[in-house]
């Protein structure tokens, strides 16, 4: 390789907004027919808003926000923020514990509080009542995200959240096919949810409901198969699979733990510019060839 066509390439990276870890990056971005994209903060802002409270019989919405405010507090996951916001709580959680890609838990006043994936819930025996399924599969359904609230014991109550799909992730995701790679929509979260998502950016294969450990094995598993995987994300979560892809872009918006791990950073957080990445990159390989 030479070194200057690699100066160039990178120099012209910088400028565009990609920081590119090493000259044998650029290798990688010929090899690549497969591109898993991180649903939260990825292709989503990731910025989540409380949108609706559904509260099971004789519970009280200030009692459930106050107490699931309080949990999410010393969550930095973006549902917990949305929830900390929108409660304002002032009351002091003890025992607090993050239950990974689940869910949150804690003592708040005396109660021991759980809020999570509704499978959560029902696995520590609060399963939710009749009323409230059925409100989590209206919600799911138009792409929201849901998680049930419970203390001793109990469900009490359903938390709606939703995100906005970014402004430039469907133009990206076109370009990334333009380029010949297949997107992939990876998540934690619900099928439902994902399938959304994925329909209003134009990605076909979803893959949901992964936990956070199990991530890398998904890109391993694509692997096996042959395929040749770029994946982009954000999170701590996201730290491993990043580094197993063949090629890792971490949103620059993101976790130092996903930047670290990654190939390359996408400064501003930009999916449009991992296409620019991928392209520049290949073309300098062309340039050197
Ligand atoms: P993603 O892969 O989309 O970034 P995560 O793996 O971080 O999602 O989370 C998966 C699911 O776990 C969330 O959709 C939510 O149901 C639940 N969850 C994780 N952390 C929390 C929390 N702090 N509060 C409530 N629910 C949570
Ligand atoms: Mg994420």
């Amino acid at each position: 390789a030479t070194p200057t066509a690699l100066l160039v390439g990178t120099g012209r990276g910088a400028q565009l907004g990609i920081l590119i870890k090493g000259p044998e990056v650029l290798e990688s971005t010929r090899r690549i027919d497969t591109i898993v994209l991180d649903k939260t903060g990825t292709v989503t802002e990731g910025r989540m808003t409380l949108a609706g409270v559904h509260l099971a019989e004789g519970e009280s919405r200030e009692e459930v926000l106050r107490l699931a405010g309080a949990i999410e507090h010393a969550s930095e996951h973006p549902i917990a923020q949305a929830v900390a916001r929108a409660a304002k709580s002032d009351a002091t959680v003890e025992d607090f514990a993050n239950i990974e890609g689940l869910g949150v838990q804690g003592i708040v006043d005396g109660h021991a509080v759980l809020v999570g994936r509704p499978r959560l819930l029902a696995e520590w025996s609060q399963h939710l009542p009749a009323g409230l399924v059925a409100t989590l599969e209206e919600e799911q359904a138009k792409g929201r995200t849901v998680v049930a609230v419970g203390w001793d014991g109990k469900a009490r109550a359903l938390l709606v959240v939703s995100d906005v799909v970014k402004e430039t992730s469907a133009e990206a995701i076109r370009r990334l096919r333009t380029l010949g790679l297949t997107p992939v929509l990876l998540t934690g979260d619900n099928e439902a949810v994902a399938r959304q998502v994925a329909d209003e950016v134009g990605i076909d294969e979803v893959i949901a409901e992964v936990l956070p450990a199990d991530k890398v094995d998904v890109v391993k598993r694509l692997q096996s198969e042959g395929k040749v995987v770029a994946m982009v994300g954000d999170g701590v979560n996201d730290a491993a699979a990043l580094a197993q892809a063949d090629l890792g872009l971490a949103m620059g918006t993101g976790t130092d733990a996903a930047i670290e791990a990654s190939d390359l950073t996408l400064v501003r957080g930009d999916l449009l510019v991992a296409a620019d990445a991928i392209r520049l990159s290949r073309r300098t390989l062309g340039t050197i060839k």
